[in-house]
């Protein structure tokens, strides 16, 4: 019967081209110089809801372009944080015409040249930003004493 051996030790990293480390770099510069809320929305929008809010009104920044042809309408909501737009068609009593938005962000908000930005790496940006007060405030795990 034959044994196989196996490596105990971790595999290794994938290595990076010298291309990929660039952008990775130019990357997480881009990153470092974006304002907070670009960080904020980064990692998610707070675009409205399509619903009515507590008090029976429309969210702020919902609003209806139209109607074009055949009783379509171009329904836009803006996100309050960065600016960026996302619409979406409607056609006869407010059916959806397609699942997702056309979307157009605000200026600065896209990096160019570099490939798509990680979420990840918005999360660890805003996580350097905020961890010195996140960490003090720390809540003690419970069981623990002081
Ligand atoms: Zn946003």
């Amino acid at each position: 019967m034959a044994t196989t051996t196996r490596s105990r030790s971790k595999p290794a990293a994938p290595r990076q081209t010298k291309a990929q480390l660039a952008q990775a770099e130019a990357q997480a510069k881009f990153v470092m110089g974006l304002d907070d809320n670009y960080i904020a929305c980064r990692q998610r929008h707070q675009l409205p809801p399509l619903a009515f809010t507590k008090t029976g009104k429309l969210p702020k920044g919902v609003y209806a372009v139209g109607p074009y042809a055949n009783g379509v309408y171009d329904l836009v909501r803006i996100c309050p944080s960065c600016g960026l737009l996302v619409s979406l068609y409607t056609g006869a009593g407010g059916k959806l015409l397609e699942a997702k938005g056309r979307r157009r962000y605000p200026p600065g908000y896209l990096a160019k040249g570099m490939g798509r930005i990680p979420s990840r790496l918005a999360m660890e940006e805003g996580l350097d930003r905020i961890s010195s007060e996140l960490y003090a405030g720390a809540v003690r795990p419970s069981g623990e004493e002081n």
